[in-house]
């Protein structure tokens, strides 16, 4: 793999952009505790930890380097080796019973959401993980507050939930398509030219009382570019197998894309935080997507400071006269 050269991609307007000078070797080869401090630094260039400024167009939909087929197997070892990095992790996250752990993922449609959660959580031991997918609200949901529902499917201490899609939808396809939005029942006066303000202020409130409960929050913006889309929704009419992963409602929806992405822009910039960050994370190359999202993860749970329960010194004791015990048991 060699560093692409001038990408026919829009290029920054300032700043090194997220990615630049990545190399993949640099993470393949490493010790599981390597690739714990190296996660920290690969991740970091796609994390939005302070939203102030923040314009979407700074960020790559593809990696910036070249990957080839060649380099497949490269970073399937990458992957394999944050998968079980994570795995570790969330061990002693379940032991530590203190922390938990909430990963939203939220993009365009075939942006690749459903594949990262399968691949990046398959090493995870399912009964410390939770995954939640949010669809259009049913009438018990909508008779109550968005949070309800999102806050009735939290991870519990020591594990690790997953959202796909999440109340972010509430200021995505609620602010595209305004309708939804009066369908809410909410008492007219509430609804003002200032919801959406409201609605991050409130977001953002959220996540750092859930913060400081022990739940950390870390969020995904699957950054697919809208050729890719087209490439993939055909690819999903071309192949049989796929057909049902096609609905007529995402071509739809794609014809709203520059309202879609403005949206996302204003809710990256209005709710990402330092200890709930966004990641915007390249998605044309799905590979590499999940190589980024391993590593934020590790970089989330390595933040937390785990640790195995002490086990005292009458504990160790008692523990060898039981062994002592079982040894000696005649049958
Ligand atoms: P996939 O298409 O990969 O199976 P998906 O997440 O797109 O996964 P769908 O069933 O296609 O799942 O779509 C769920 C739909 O529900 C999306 O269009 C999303 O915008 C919509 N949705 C989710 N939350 C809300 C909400 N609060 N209000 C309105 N629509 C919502
Ligand atoms: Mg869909």
């Amino acid at each position: 793999m060699t560093p692409k050269p001038n990408s026919a991609k829009k290029e920054p307007s300032s700043g090194k952009r997220p990615g630049s000078g990545t190399r993949l070797e640099k993470i393949s080869d490493l010790s599981r505790k390597e690739l714990k401090e190296r996660a920290r630094k690969f991740s970091g260039k796609f994390s939005v930890g302070d939203g102030d400024g923040f314009e979407l167009k700074k960020y790559r939909t593809d990696p910036d380097i070249d990957l080839g087929p060649e380099d497949k197997p490269l970073m399937q070892q990458t992957l394999k080796t944050g998968v079980a990095a994570l795995a570790e992790l969330q061990d002693k996250l379940y032991a530590h019973d203190r922390w938990s752990l909430l990963l939203i993922f939220q993009a365009m449609d075939a942006a690749g959401k459903d594949g990262a959660i399968k691949h990046v959580m398959s090493g995870i031991n399912p009964q410390g993980c939770q995954v939640t997918s949010f669809k259009a609200p049913n009438p018990e949901e909508l008779d109550h507050d968005y949070l309800w529902r999102c806050q009735k499917q939290l991870p519990e201490r020591g594990r690790i939930g997953i959202f796909n899609r999440s109340y972010y939808e509430e200021v995505l396809v609620v602010r595209v398509h305004e309708n939804i939005l009066h369908a809410q029942k909410l008492p007219e006066n509430l609804v003002t030219k200032d919801i959406w303000k409201d609605r991050y202020k409130d977001i953002r409130n959220f996540e750092k009382y859930l913060y400081h409960n022990g739940t950390k929050v870390i969020k995904f913006f699957l950054n697919v570019s809208k050729e890719e889309q087209k490439k993939r929704f055909i690819e999903r009419i071309d192949n049989p197998d796929k057909n049902w992963k096609f609905s007529s409602a995402d071509a739809k929806e794609r014809s709203f894309w520059k309202d879609y992405m403005k949206a996302y822009e204003e809710m990256i910039r209005e709710t990402s935080t330092k200890e709930s960050p966004w990641y915007v994370v390249p998605a044309d190359n799905k590979s590499f997507a999940r190589i980024v999202i391993v590593s934020a993860v590790i970089d989330a749970l390595v933040g937390m400071k785990l640790s195995y329960p002490e086990v005292t010194d009458d504990k160790l004791a008692e523990l060898q006269e039981i062994k002592k015990a079982l040894l000696s048991e005649k049958h």
